[in-house]
């Protein structure tokens, strides 16, 4: 009877270690998945710090926030006329942001005086923040630059720009707004 008392005892203590050892590990594997949760929910943090979300909008739309000008040229596509625009020989530091949707598009560390009639800036503020494509129309192939938070065209950009970049964004005034520095 003794015997058998020791026996059920050692077989409750074994038990009872196998027990604590699964919970062992089931605790490892839960820290692993909530570690590895956090670092997911960091990252989509960061991306979702530097992500925007699109601006979709009629023409109507457009037209009741936007100069005649400015509709024609960031809706349409059109350009101003050389060395007509606002801030081609702006040199106050600030940044340049979209006239359609407020985006923060170019610093004015990154204005340079280009001679072509546009603001000529070497970099974006940032690379996500606008967009480039293929352009074809008159008889060029050019790179067409967009706000990539409205689709706002904005200008073309150039592989003839000054370094560091070698890049010239040649954008036309009346697509950007410009914020001085206070
Ligand atoms: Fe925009």
């Amino acid at each position: 009877m003794n015997e058998l008392n020791r026996m059920s005892r050692r077989a409750l203590a074994a038990l009872f270690c196998l027990v604590l050892a699964s919970c062992g590990a089931r605790g490892g594997t839960d820290s692993e998945t909530s570690s590895a949760g956090r670092t997911a929910a960091d990252s989509l943090k960061k991306k979702g710090a530097s992500m925007h979300e699109k601006i979709i909008k009629s023409d109507a739309e457009w037209r009741a926030t936007l100069t005649p000008e400015q509709f024609d040229v960031a809706r349409k596509k059109g350009t101003e006329r050389a060395f007509t625009g606002k801030y081609v020989k702006t040199k106050d530091e600030g940044v340049y942001v979209c006239a359609c949707c407020g985006e923060e598009l170019f610093s004015s560390s990154t204005k340079f005086e280009s001679g072509t009639g546009w603001p000529s800036f070497f970099k974006p503020v940032a690379k996500e923040h606008v967009e480039e494509e293929t352009d074809g129309t008159l008889g060029m192939t050019r790179t067409e630059v967009m706000c990539a938070r409205c689709g706002a065209h904005l200008g073309h950009v150039f592989d003839d720009g000054p370094a560091p970049t070698g890049l010239r964004y040649c954008i036309n005034s009346v697509s950007l707004d410009f914020k001085p520095t206070r």
